[in-house]
C-alpha cells in the first residue's frame, strides 16, 4: 500500500498543473497516468495555439505539455506512476470530520481560516483509496485528498442518431488525429466531417494539409460550436464548406464508406427528408461532442450537473465529497488549455491545503444566474469576504454585444462589456469576495 497526501488521477495538462499546485502548497503528491507518457490529449495536438494566455506564446500541444513537465520535474515531492489505469476509488471511513484547535497558515486568496477552526474541514477526514492496474499488477494508493483530472472521451457513432451501415472509414475526430499525428497513418482521401466543434475544425485543416479532400463539414446547429479563431484559420482560410443546420442522416457502404446522405434540419433539429442528398466520400469523421470521464467516482454519490455531465464543485474545485476535487475537461469541456491549467493548479493547491491544514467551508452560497447562462464553475462559493473568486460560465447561444454583470444584495458588484459572446467560448468574471453580501447572481444584458 502506497500513501500520499494528494493523489492526482490523470497526467494531462490539468493533472500536471494540479501536481505543481499541490507541491507548492507543501503536499506529498502522486500522479497516476494510464498512458506511457504524461501530457494527455496535448501530445496529439501538433498544431499551435496553446498557451497564449499563460505563456503569451503560441505553442504546439506537445510544447505546452513540455513546459508543464519541466515544472513538475523542478517541483519537490511529486511521484509519477505511468502505465497505470485507475479503476476503483473508495472513500475511507472518517476519523474526525471536523478539525478543532489546530492552527493553520493563510495562503494567497484561498480563504484559509486562521482563527475559526470549527468550520475548517480536512486533515483527518478519512481520505480515499484508489486502485490502479499496472504492468506490475494492482497498485493501491491511500490519499488524504484526490484530484480527478481524467479529461474526456469522444462520443461514438452509437451515441447519435446515425442510420445506415457501419463499414470501415468511420472515425472519431480525435482518433483520426492520433492516427495521423502520432502514428503517421492516412485515414482517407475524400472526407465528410459531422460536427463543427474545435476538434472537427482542426482536423478539417489537418486533413487538407495531408492531401485529403474535405468535401464538407456538416453541423446540425445553426452555429458552430468551435472557437471563432478556428473557423477563420481552419475552415475559411482553407475554403472548406461549412454547412450549418445540416446533418448526416445515414452512411452507405459495405466494406468501406462509399458516401453519406446529408439533409438540412428543421427548427426541431429533425432532418427534412425531401431535401436529403447523397455525398460520395470514403471517410466520415465524427466530431459530435465529448463525454467527461467521471465513472471512477460513480460510487461516491456526488452532486451531479446534467448540463456539464459532470459533478458540481465549490470555489476550491471540491465536489460534494470533502477532499475529492475535480478540474479540467472532466469537470466541463474547456476550449482553452490555459484555463485547464488554471483550474488544475487551484484544485491541486486546495487539495494540498485540505490535506494539511483544512479549508474554510463556512457560509456556503450557491451562485444563481439568468436564462442566458447555461452553467457556472464553481457552483458554490464560501461567503467569507476573503480574496477573489474566478467564475467561468457558458452562454446558451451567440450574442453580438452584451454586458455581463454580477449582482449581490441587489447591487452591481462587477460588470464587463462582452462583444461577440459565443456558445462555444468560455466566459469568466473574477470577483472581489469582500463585495459579496448574502447572494451572488450573474446576469447578461443583450444589447444586440
Ligand atoms: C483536437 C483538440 C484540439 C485542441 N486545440 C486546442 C488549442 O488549439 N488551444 C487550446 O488552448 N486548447 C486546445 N484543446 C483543448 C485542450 O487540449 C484540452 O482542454 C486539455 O487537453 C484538457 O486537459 P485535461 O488534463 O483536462 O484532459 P486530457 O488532456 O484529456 O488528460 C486526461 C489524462 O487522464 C488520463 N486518464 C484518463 N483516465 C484515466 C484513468 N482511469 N487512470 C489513469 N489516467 C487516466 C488520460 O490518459 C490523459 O492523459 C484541444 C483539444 C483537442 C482534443
Amino acid at each position: 500500500m502506497k500513501k500520499t497526501d494528494v493523489l492526482i488521477i490523470g497526467g494531462g495538462p490539468c493533472g500536471l498543473a494540479a501536481a505543481v499546485g499541490a507541491s507548492k502548497a507543501g503536499a506529498k503528491t502522486t500522479i497516476v497516468e494510464r498512458d506511457e507518457r504524461l501530457g494527455g490529449i496535448l501530445m496529439q495536438c501538433i498544431h499551435n495555439g496553446f498557451g497564449l494566455h499563460l505563456f503569451n506564446e503560441e505553442l504546439t500541444g506537445p510544447e505546452y505539455a513540455e513546459r508543464w513537465k519541466e515544472l513538475v520535474s523542478a517541483s519537490k515531492n511529486i511521484g509519477i506512476i505511468t502505465n497505470a489505469f485507475c479503476f476503483n476509488l473508495e472513500k475511507l471511513s472518517t476519523a474526525h470530520s471536523t478539525m478543532h484547535g489546530i492552527s493553520s497558515k493563510k495562503s494567497g486568496n484561498l480563504g484559509i481560516m486562521q482563527e475559526n477552526f470549527d468550520t475548517m474541514q480536512g486533515v483527518n477526514s478519512g481520505g480515499y483509496l484508489v486502485s490502479a492496474s499496472s504492468v506490475e499488477g494492482i497498485i493501491e494508493i491511500e490519499a488524504k485528498a484526490v484530484v480527478m483530472a481524467l479529461g474526456c472521451r469522444e462520443k461514438p457513432a452509437g451515441a447519435i442518431l446515425l442510420g445506415g451501415t457501419r463499414p470501415a472509414g468511420i472515425f472519431s475526430a480525435g482518433c483520426a488525429q492520433k492516427l495521423i499525428n502520432v502514428e503517421g497513418k492516412k485515414v482517407g482521401k475524400r472526407v465528410v466531417i459531422l460536427g463543427s466543434g474545435d476538434i472537427g475544425l482542426i482536423m478539417a485543416r489537418r486533413l487538407v494539409c495531408e492531401g485529403a479532400e474535405v468535401v464538407g463539414i456538416y453541423e446540425i446547429m445553426a452555429q458552430s460550436g468551435g472557437l471563432a479563431r478556428n473557423i477563420t484559420q481552419c475552415v475559411q482560410d482553407f475554403n472548406i464548406p461549412l454547412h450549418l443546420s445540416t446533418t448526416v442522416t445515414r452512411v452507405v457502404g459495405e466494406k468501406r464508406v462509399e458516401g453519406v446522405f446529408v439533409a438540412p434540419v428543421n427548427e426541431k433539429l429533425q432532418p427534412i427528408k425531401e431535401l436529403e442528398k447523397f455525398v460520395p466520400c470514403d471517410t466520415l469523421l465524427l466530431s459530435v461532442g465529448l463525454i467527461p470521464e467521471i465513472e471512477i467516482a460513480g460510487e461516491l454519490g456526488l452532486e451531479f450537473n446534467p448540463v456539464t455531465n459532470s459533478y458540481t464543485v465549490d470555489e476550491y474545485f471540491q465536489t460534494s465529497s470533502t477532499g475529492f476535487f475535480c478540474a479540467g475537461n472532466v469537470l466541463h469541456v474547456n476550449d482553452l488549455v490555459d484555463n485547464v491549467s488554471f483550474e488544475g493548479g487551484r484544485a491541486g493547491e486546495c487539495a494540498a491545503l485540505f490535506s494539511k491544514s483544512g479549508l474554510d467551508m463556512s457560509n456556503k452560497l450557491e451562485i444563481t444566474y439568468d436564462d442566458h447562462i447555461k452553467y457556472t464553475v464553481p457552483k458554490y462559493i464560501y461567503n467569507n469576504k476573503k480574496g477573489e473568486v474566478k467564475i467561468s460560465f457558458r452562454v446558451n447561444k451567440n450574442y453580438k454585444r452584451t454586458i455581463i454583470r454580477a449582482m449581490s444584495g441587489g447591487v452591481e458588484i462587477s460588470k464587463r462589456p462582452a462583444p461577440a459572446v459565443t456558445a462555444g467560448e468560455m466566459q469568466s468574471l473574477t470577483l472581489d469576495k469582500s463585495k459579496i453580501v448574502n447572494d451572488l447572481h450573474l446576469e447578461i444584458e443583450v444589447m444586440e
